[in-house]
């Protein structure tokens, strides 16, 4: 199954969370095969990274959106670990400190885009803006509302600048959350993760629910679309996230940079210096 073709928001489409079933897995002889493919996919993206690191024109951000305990912190790990570090980067954006909710709600994110041969990966991100922002009324709705064309407007600039760029939504149901939570309070290596509004944020969850469709509705483009990845199974979001980022990353049509220099020529001074260190010549 195509999964880009399978998740992606089409522009203009109408967003209905209910309608998308969380736990799905699509079939698969077995988890040992899914789990396969995943690393052959793995192994496509650092491939493809390589690539365009060496092709110094493109580049790729990634924006990883969840509720709480959705799975953004897993897809990084399990995803994105075959990548060079030399070209890759994570952000993860928390509440704006004071310098940056002293500049508007794009400068931040700005900051953190990928330069041209790099991988940058938004752990949360701007959408925040439009999501917690709106939720929680930090701002009026008259601000909040004209966000949505300004985030389109500044995708739009990144894509111009040869930024390819890939929104996914980790999809969970609540009662997937509170197992996940669970697990957190049972496993001390985990503690670090609870947040004392993990469960005033669940309360909010339908007003999510209406602020992410409004978001991926407004904001899923042909440059920029959205994903909406079933993630109740860990293993199944890892690897339909990965296969749509191969699959991008291949269509990008990267190549290595021409040779800059003569290598007949360098070849010659290989064998000359290693002739003068007494290695023996090349096998004609
Ligand atoms: P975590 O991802 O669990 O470390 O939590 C980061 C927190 O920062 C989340 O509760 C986000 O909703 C919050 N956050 C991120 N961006 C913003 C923003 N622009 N305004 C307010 N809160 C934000
Ligand atoms: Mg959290």
């Amino acid at each position: 199954m195509n999964y880009q073709k399978r998740f992606v928001v089409e522009p203009g489409a109408k967003v209905r969370l209910g309608k998308i079933n969380p736990a799905f897995e699509d079939k698969h002889d077995s988890k040992d095969k899914a789990t396969l493919k995943l690393q052959k996919h793995v192994e496509r993206l650092a491939k493809a990274q390589y690539l365009l690191y060496a092709d110094a024109n493109k580049s790729l951000l990634v924006v990883l959106q969840a509720l709480d305990a959705g799975g953004k912190d897993g897809v990084v790990r399990h995803v994105f670990n075959a990548m060079n570090p030399q070209g890759t980067s994570v952000f993860s954006f928390k509440q704006p400190s004071k310098f940056e909710a002293a500049h508007d709600f794009l400068w931040r994110a700005h900051r953190r885009t990928p330069g041209k041969g790099e991988v940058v990966i938004f752990n949360r991100s701007h959408y925040e803006d439009v999501l917690v922002v709106r939720v929680h009324k930090l701002v009026p709705k008259a601000v909040w509302s004209k966000r949505y064309e300004l985030i389109n407007d500044f995708e739009k600039i990144l894509s111009e600048n040869g930024t390819r760029i890939l929104k996914f939504y980790l999809h969970i149901s609540p009662d997937e959350q509170l197992e996940r939570f669970e697990q957190r309070l049972d496993d001390p290596l985990r503690h670090w993760k609870i947040s004392d509004a993990d469960y005033s944020e669940r309360k909010l969850w339908p007003a999510y629910i209406e602020a992410y469709e409004d978001a991926m509705e407004r904001t899923s483009t042909e440059d920029a679309p959205w994903y909406v990845i079933p993630s109740n199974h860990k293993w199944f979001r890892n690897l339909a996230i990965s296969e749509i980022l191969a699959d991008a990353l291949e269509d990008m049509e990267l190549k290595l940079p021409p040779t800059q220099v003569d290598i007949a020529e360098i070849r010659r001074k290989y064998h000359a210096a290693a002739a003068r260190r007494g290695h023996k010549p090349p096998k004609a």
